[in-house]
């Protein structure tokens, strides 16, 4: 026999009536208990909000003790109530006392009462608290009901997350919302960054839940869907969806669930219940999100996110927002929080209120951490579940030296954080100090520190860091962020303003990096199976050399008059370098016909990223005027690990000894040569790998802004012949080395250098 009286509708329209009275939390909790229990003819019913401490604590009942209330608690995974907060699902149960998890709390009462149906409170699927109903018969409660519970279990995330329950909150406790929480990814840039969370992409708020009438609400899911497939239909049909910062394979897999009839029953069965639609689309997302957080499988959990973003998109369909990022405006201290995203969303935000950038993905040199390195932003990645787990607003502390983050974090961690603040700016101090001092060794070593650059918010750096010059001018940055392809005049101006930033000190620019995962927005992108060694850098712009002869053009025209440095990316054969310089002068002659006025001095030379060169030095310095060392490539080719795959790329180790020995092959190489070399790679930036670059010979490193005054500092320190001597020849002789990086720390302590 059924014994749902009134149906959820009724029960939701009186419980909004309940929400909108003048009263307090408690007295509002009271009621909304005795309200379920009367529509699901249950006997009993309560309501367990979690604490931070991990204890579900009993806020509310209708027919257990009332004495109970606020005393009675289970830790998360205890009882009945605390499984259904660590899985959060629900349990039905005829005969509740016979469940092996059935913890007896005398105080309650509830001996009496056989059966038992519990549904979690989620919110954004993360697990607020549980709410349970009771009766003495053994009785096994209908789907339905359950659905009923759970849509009412809404209700109650809301009030919780709105803080009314802050007021009942019982002296020396702390709701779980409210936890401090400490998140270990990945360092992405240096820096330490204390602020209050922005979210990137905010989530729309849905405020009403509750609808006067589903039919209306029915029909306006049903309109929302049909507008949300056409636009993916026409986003995968225009073929450039690379625009939207989205891939074809999400687009598909978004296709796939917006015609999933599993999904959009839910979310009608969630109206038919009383939600609005768009509440609906939120309950089914946050119960889906509940059970996928918990999954390990990396497959699963980037459906996950697909599906999330898809629930986003509807529901803003359903409020008639627009899609992608909600302008909002931005505190002081923004530290800004995302899934993902493009180094042009960040340039966005401007330089000046944002303190950190928080990712659930981003990899070490992703372009988002170049861009947030060249800001001087600290940043951190692959922190898990961050997006769900903070609320706008929240105070956040983003660790970029150790890759720690801290939401909502306790008086203690702030207070040691801002110590760590203020000893950061001491240290900073005292490199600024070194700026206008030579860049020596003690043992009179001059070890050129030169700006790996690319935007132009990175010009004063050139002259504030006292840096010898740009080393590396990522030209690609100009183009990744502007929104459709620069024109010459474009190109020219930039250039132009980039050498005389540098007033003299010499700039290397590199011709376009693009292809590979460095997409244009603007350009069609190409569909690879392994991009990073497919249609990129040189090879690209040999095969259309329409866009590389542009930007050659564009370089001879900004530098005429002065001295231009030319580097080509991922040249795999010395032949490419050929076909580029052989475009370089025909370039030239076409500026002397037309009388144009060309560089003073021209020097040509390649990035030495791809191992094949390593077979090819004497050849290659024979032809070239200089090369450099893009080790964030050269590693990745070296060792086969793929330099954005946070799983394998902590693999290996740059300071390992085949990566030691084939960098020091190249520089003595280059020194037979008379070709100066240069490395412009991350190691170049880390004092202790900046060390060992220098003992193998190099002279010449180059930097994000950040990295020079720690690096200088090393310089400064370091007896460059004594640390040769220990490490060359042990590099030298088989099986001397086992471990190259114990061997540099213990030098640099010995030898009192601050890395
Ligand atoms: C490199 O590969 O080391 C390099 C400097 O180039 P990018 O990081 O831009 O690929
Ligand atoms: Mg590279």
């Amino acid at each position: 026999m059924r014994s749902t009286l009134a149906g959820p509708r009724v029960l939701l329209r009186r419980l909004r009536e309940v929400m909108a009275e003048p009263i307090n939390a408690q007295e509002r909790l009271d009621k909304i208990v005795v309200l379920i229990a009367a529509n699901v003819v249950a006997e009993v019913c309560s309501v367990y909000i979690l604490r931070a401490d991990g204890v579900l604590e009993l806020y509310a009942t209708e027919g257990l003790n009332r004495d109970a209330v606020h005393k009675t608690s289970l830790k998360v995974g205890e009882g009945l109530v605390g499984l259904i907060a660590a899985d959060a699902r629900p349990l039905n149960l005829p005969n509740a006392q016979a469940h092996p998890a059935f913890a007896y709390r005398p105080e309650t009462g509830e001996d009496a009462y056989n059966s038992f149906l519990g549904v979690p409170i989620l919110r954004a699927g993360r697990t607020l608290g549980v709410l349970v109903v009771q009766n003495q018969s053994h009785r096994t409660y209908f789907e339905d009901e359950v659905e009923a519970l759970q849509t009412t279990a809404m209700v109650i995330a809301e009030m919780v997350a709105a803080g009314e329950l802050e007021a009942i909150v019982q002296q020396g406790t702390k709701l779980d919302l409210t936890r401090p929480m400490h998140f270990h990814g990945v360092a992405l840039s240096d820096g330490v960054g204390l602020g209050h969370v922005v979210l990137h992409e905010p989530r729309v708020v849905v405020t009403n839940l509750i609808a006067e009438d589903a039919s209306a609400e029915l029909a306006k899911l049903e309109r929302a869907i049909a507008r949300l497939r056409i636009s993916l239909d026409d986003l995968l049909a225009s073929g450039d969806f690379a625009q939207h910062g989205e891939h074809r394979e999400v687009l598909e897999a978004y296709r796939m669930f917006a015609n999933d009839r599993g999904w959009i029953r839910k979310i009608e069965e969630a109206i038919n219940n009383g939600l609005t639609a768009e509440a609906a689309v939120e309950k089914v997302q946050s119960d889906t999100r509940a059970r996928m957080m918990r999954q390990t499988d990396p497959y699963l959990r980037e459906r996950l996110h697909d599906l999330d973003d898809l629930a986003h998109r509807l529901i803003r369909e359903l409020m008639g927002r627009q899609h992608g990022p909600v302008s909002e405006s931005l505190p002081q201290d923004a530290v800004i929080v995302a899934r993902n995203m493009g180094a042009a969303e960040l340039l966005d935000y401007g330089r000046d209120r944002i303190r950190a950038v928080a990712l659930e993905e981003g990899g070490p040199t992703s372009h988002v951490t170049i861009v947030a390195r060249a800001l001087g932003i600290a940043a951190v990645g692959l922190a898990e579940n961050l997006v769900s787990l903070a609320e706008s607003g929240d105070a956040v502390i983003v660790d970029g030296e150790s890759g720690q983050i801290h939401l909502r974090p306790a008086q203690d961690i702030e207070n040691a954080y801002a110590e760590k603040v203020r000893f950061r700016a001491r240290r900073q101090a005292q490199y600024r100090r070194l700026r206008n001092k030579p860049s020596i060794t003690r043992d009179n070593v001059d070890i050129s520190l030169q700006l790996n650059a690319g935007l132009l918010v990175d010009l004063p750096a050139v002259s504030e860091s006292g840096a010898a010059g740009v080393g590396l001018f990522r030209t690609e940055l100009q183009f990744m962020v502007a929104s459709s392809f620069p024109r010459m005049s474009e190109q020219t101006d930039y250039y132009r303003q980039v050498l005389d930033a540098a007033d003299g000190r010499p700039v290397t620019f590199r011709t376009l990096d693009i292809g590979g995962d460095k997409v244009l927005p603007y350009l069609r992108a190409i569909q690879e199976e392994n991009p990073a060694m497919g249609w990129r850098a040189i090879r690209f712009g040999l095969d259309r050399p329409g866009i590389l002869r542009t930007q050659i053009r564009a370089l001879l025209h900004a530098a005429a008059g002065r001295e231009l440095r030319i580097m080509f990316p991922m040249v795999s054969a010395v032949s490419e370098f050929h076909q580029a310089k052989a475009m370089v002068d025909r370039e030239i002659k076409h500026l002397r016909r037309h009388d144009h006025k060309g560089p003073e001095r021209l020097q040509l030379g390649v990035m030495i990223e791809v191992p094949s060169l390593l077979y090819q030095l004497d050849e290659l310095f024979d032809v070239v005027d200089f090369a450099s060392i893009g080790s964030n490539d050269l590693f990745q080719f070296f060792t086969a690990v793929d330099r954005g795959n946070t799983r394998v790329a902590g693999r290996f180790d740059t300071m390992g000894v085949p990566f030691l020995r084939a960098l020091r092959q190249i520089v003595e190489r280059a020194n037979a040569h008379n070709t100066p070399v240069t490395l412009c790679g991350e190691i170049a930036g880390q004092p202790l790998q900046a060390m060992a670059l220098a003992a193998l010979g190099y002279r010449a490193l180059s930097m994000s802004p950040a990295a020079l005054g720690p690096v200088k500092a090393m310089v400064r320190g370091l007896d460059l012949g004594r640390l040769s001597a220990r490490l060359l020849p042990r590099l030298e002789t088989p099986g001397a080395l086992e471990d190259p990086r114990a061997l540099l720390r213990a030098f640099a302590s010995d030898n009192d250098i601050s890395l």
